[in-house]
């Protein structure tokens, strides 16, 4: 029997695909379960966006897609410290990252069980592109983000005409003022809802089709509560249910080392988050000290033979400055991955893909520090 469903793999609960929760009565996130086949030459003679995917994505009816035909983006080949690897220009998006895959599946849910208003919570990316979402929708949207983040993404939020809420302190307090605005809102989280990871799969069809329809054997995967790496996991564990491909590659999450909770879980075997003090990073985008879904991305290590990689401010700079001569520009989150895939041992016919997931025109300020220091 098919069920397309919300499911709680904590307590086995089920909820209707149009609930509009984005939580179980027992407290835990949900997960989505959705069967669906692919066709791929009808997939081939649709548009290059990521909606070409179509009948993996849970939205109803199509008048409720809300999109600016986002997505397939390129797949550039590139030899860093002489090895071949495969980078996916996620910073190409139309709000400047790859969180626009979640932004653009979530707020469609939204636009189909009728909200009018929307909260979340964000270091920034996710912020920017639930506000052009909303503000494409039509529907109303608010912003709750911690006090330092970068100035450039949060002149982006509000040219969207979304509300911004700066909270003081950490990351976790700016979850805790979303949560408490969401108790009578509905809460459009790329943490908490799945809706948002049903649009970061596709991030996977994509390299699925750019690879003839084959399967990478490594992605390495810049992480902090992993929206793009449990979609990842999601969409090539869909390929592998319908048999289009043989096996699932395996997957790297790399963490910046002033902010490291998987890595340390993952290497100790803990079960329980550790309580870490986070230090300042240039990767604040992956500066996530409680990751709501760890569990699940501890899972996906074991499943697909993956670790965690972590990286330092000085891999993180020289990466930076290493993949932006080859006419790359990113922002610093982004290149702890490229500084990941530095330290990682790869075997000689390894395919890699790494994503660049953030723009370098959303850190400005950071870039000019950087580089005033370098001619020092
Ligand atoms: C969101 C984001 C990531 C990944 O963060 P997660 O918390 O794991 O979803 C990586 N790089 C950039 C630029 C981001 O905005
Ligand atoms: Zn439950």
């Amino acid at each position: 029997m098919t069920m397309n469903r919300l499911i709680c793999k904590r307590c086995r609960a089920g909820y209707l695909l149009d609930d509009s929760r984005w939580k179980c009565d027992c407290g835990s996130f949900l997960d989505i379960e959705f069967e669906f086949s692919f066709d791929i030459e009808k997939i081939k003679g649709r548009k290059p966006t990521m909606w070409r995917y179509r009948e993996a994505i849970p939205i109803n009816k199509d008048k409720n897609i809300i999109s600016f035909n986002e997505g397939f983006t390129p797949l550039l080949e590139l030899t860093i410290d002489g090895k071949k690897v495969l980078v996916k220009s996620e910073k190409l998006f139309p709000t400047g990252s790859f969180k626009d895959r979640g932004a653009s599946v979530l707020m469609s849910k939204a636009k189909e069980l009728g909200v009018n208003k929307v909260v979340e919570d964000s270091s920034g990316n996710a912020g920017c592109a639930i506000a052009a979402y909303s503000a494409k929708a039509g529907i109303e949207c608010e912003i709750f983000v911690p006090e330092e983040t970068s100035p450039g993404k949060l002149a982006q939020i509000q040219m969207y005409g979304a509300r911004l809420i700066k909270v003081p302190g950490s990351r976790e307090d700016t979850a805790l003022a979303a949560l408490e605005a969401a108790k009578d809102t509905f809460y459009a989280s790329h943490v908490w809802n799945p809706f948002f990871f049903q649009g970061t799969k596709t991030f996977a069809f994509e390299i699925w089709e750019q690879l003839n329809f084959s399967v990478p054997d490594t992605l390495i995967i810049p992480t902090g509560h992993g929206t793009l790496f449990i979609g990842a996991y999601l969409g090539f564990k869909d390929l592998l249910n319908q048999n289009l491909i043989s096996k699932l590659p395996r997957l790297i999450a790399v963490q910046p080392e002033a902010c490291a909770p998987i890595y340390k879980m993952f290497n100790e075997k803990l079960r329980e988050v550790p309580a870490i003090e986070p230090k300042e990073t240039m990767a604040e985008g992956i500066r996530i000290a409680e990751p709501l879904r760890v569990k699940q991305i501890l899972d996906i290590l074991a499943e697909t033979e993956g670790e965690v990689i972590i990286v330092t401010e000085k891999e993180i700079e020289s990466s930076l400055f290493e993949i932006s001569k080859n006419g790359l520009y990113i922002e610093p989150t982004s290149a702890a991955v490229i500084a990941g895939f530095r330290k990682y041992k790869s075997t000689a016919k390894e395919i890699i893909v790494v994503p660049l997931t953030g723009h370098g025109l959303k850190s400005t300020e950071k870039v000019l520090k950087l580089l005033k220091n370098h001619a020092n």
